[in-house]
């Protein structure tokens, strides 16, 4: 579905893609992970056509993705940091995003799901940061798409949002899906993601199954496998 080969990415003098290659073949759910700065968010929007690489290709679906800017269509992102228009109500933010994309949207079972039907009516710059990010939630996975981008989806939420979030992106890989998140939630990694792509230094350290990620540093537990990286790199 997506093939990154040789990217390289620098912002001023600050190198941070030296050389990424990595492939995603099927659906599922893909975890990003790398220590703050390594460059997570970079890749993302890259892929997404928000940032332009010094060097390398990015293929969807086996298509160069530069200039031929339609595959976008067939992606839902969800920025780390959403800015809303304070002065727009939730309602009225979900109608505008509608009409931009301009494909099917399903919107009401989510705003079920994540207990928005209070918030519809209120102004965007009232709201708190959990429901923020619900209202992210709801822009993101009300369109039909095959690829969701998912930039820190967790930030603010709650317990129990937190748990929903997990139940609907497991809906939504059964359903045949491909995922592409960065989260420090590491229990979001463990029972979601089928596989781990590890950056560190500007490439890809590790690529592979969490359990192979164990093996590989001798852990038992997801944390510690990255604490033992991240400590004998230091
Ligand atoms: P991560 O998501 O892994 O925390 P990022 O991809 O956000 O890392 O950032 C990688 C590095 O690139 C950081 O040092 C960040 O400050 C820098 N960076 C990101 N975007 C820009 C930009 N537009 N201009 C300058 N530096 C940037």
């Amino acid at each position: 579905m997506i093939r990154i080969e040789n990217l390289y990415k620098r912002f001023g003098r600050l190198q941070v893609l030296e050389g990424v290659n990595f492939q995603i073949e099927e659906q599922g759910v893909v975890a990003v992970l790398g220590p703050n700065g390594s460059g997570k968010t970079t890749i993302l929007k890259t892929i997404l056509g928000m940032v332009l690489p010094q060097e390398g290709e990015i293929y969807f679906d086996n298509q160069p993705v530069l200039n031929n800017w339609d595959y976008r269509n067939r992606i839902g992102y969800m920025p780390q940091i959403a800015r809303f228009p304070d002065n727009l109500t939730v309602r009225e933010l979900i109608e505008m995003i509608k009409n931009i994309r301009d494909v099917d949207a399903n919107e009401h079972a989510l705003i079920e799901r994540f207990g928005l039907e209070s918030s519809m009516d209120k102004k965007l710059g009232q709201l708190s940061g959990g429901t923020k990010q619900k209202v992210n939630i709801v822009l993101t996975f009300m369109f039909d798409s095959p690829l969701l981008i998912l930039d820190e989806p967790t930030a603010g939420l709650d317990p129990v949002s937190l748990i929903r979030l997990k139940a609907l992106i497991q809906e939504e890989k059964e359903k045949g899906k491909t995922f592409l998140i960065t989260t420090h939630i590491m229990s979001l990694v463990e029972e979601l993601s089928d596989q781990i792509v590890f950056l560190l230094e500007g490439q890809i350290f590790f690529q592979g199954s969490v359990q192979e990620l164990k093996d590989q540093t001798g852990q038992k537990n997801l944390e510690h496998s990255i604490a033992k990286i991240l400590e004998s790199d230091a």
